[in-house]
């Protein structure tokens, strides 16, 4: 073979690896859930009224699958809250998008979350650019969050292992607060935990009646709360699963 052809040759193989290899990345580097994740912005979360744009492209980018058990993936992007162990559960896609924006998180701005369960509200608080500080009472739930968290390589998100109901009086003050499951009353140390301005989201009630969910804010250091909507949280718990 003389040089001419051997060159020839060369040059048609590189375009082709190039095709070859770039058709494998497409079809095995792209998420195969991001067209259920698109559904779900638009049919679950935007046409219910969520309209903040950071908001809507944190629940775009956040692979919600990554946070549920292996088995439930195929209901991952469903109008429903999940199992996610523990006889906890992950909550349904609109909740999280609501009590994301009710809170109107400015980027920086320090956001504590009582009940990081599947870690996923903690991801979606970290997209919104709020610096994450999130309190889990169930050593398993806390250990597996932090785990998927870690690989999808979430920074600005701090974990702690405990009961929250006296919330994290070291990273105080807060300028929201999310709270993830419910107590019979608004714990005293998470509203003295809000900073100036600050706002706060929480479910109130006991698990078996009606619980209804609380927006806060405070304003010259008085608090003023509104009743927004009637809820079904897991029951906020301390550490010998007694509930509050
Ligand atoms: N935000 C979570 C939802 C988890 S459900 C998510 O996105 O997946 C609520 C969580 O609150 C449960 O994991 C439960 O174990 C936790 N929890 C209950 N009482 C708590 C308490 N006193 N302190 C911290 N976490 C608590």
């Amino acid at each position: 073979m003389n040089y001419l052809i051997r060159f020839n040759i060369f040059k048609m193989i590189l375009p082709a690896l190039w095709l070859l290899s770039s058709a494998i990345s497409g079809a095995y580097g792209q998420d195969p859930y991001l067209p259920q994740r698109k559904e779900m912005v638009i049919k679950q979360i935007a046409a219910r009224g969520i309209s903040n744009q950071k908001v809507l492209d944190a629940f775009l980018n956040v692979p919600r699958h990554e946070f549920v058990p292996y088995e439930y993936r195929r209901f991952a992007y469903a109008d429903q809250p999940l199992p996610i162990g523990e006889g906890q559960t992950i909550s349904q896609p609109y909740m999280v998008a609501y009590m994301t924006e009710v809170l109107n998180i400015k980027p920086g701005e320090k956001v504590l979350e009582i009940g990081t369960g599947s870690g996923y509200q903690a991801a979606i608080l970290a997209e919104v650019e709020a610096e994450v500080y999130s309190i889990e009472v169930i050593e398993p739930l806390a250990i597996s969050a932090k785990n998927t968290l870690k690989n999808l390589g979430y920074k600005n998100i701090r974990l702690k292992t405990g009961d929250g109901y006296q919330g994290w009086a070291e990273h105080a003050p807060f300028d929201a607060i999310v709270v993830t499951c419910s107590p019979s009353a608004i714990p005293e140390a998470l509203r003295e935990q809000l900073a100036e301005g600050g706002r706060m989201v929480i479910p109130v009630g006991r698990q078996n009646s009606i619980q209804y969910l609380y927006v806060l804010e405070k304003r010259k250091g008085k608090i003023r709360e509104r009743n927004v909507m009637p809820v079904r949280f897991v029951p906020m718990i301390d550490s010998q699963g007694k509930a509050y």
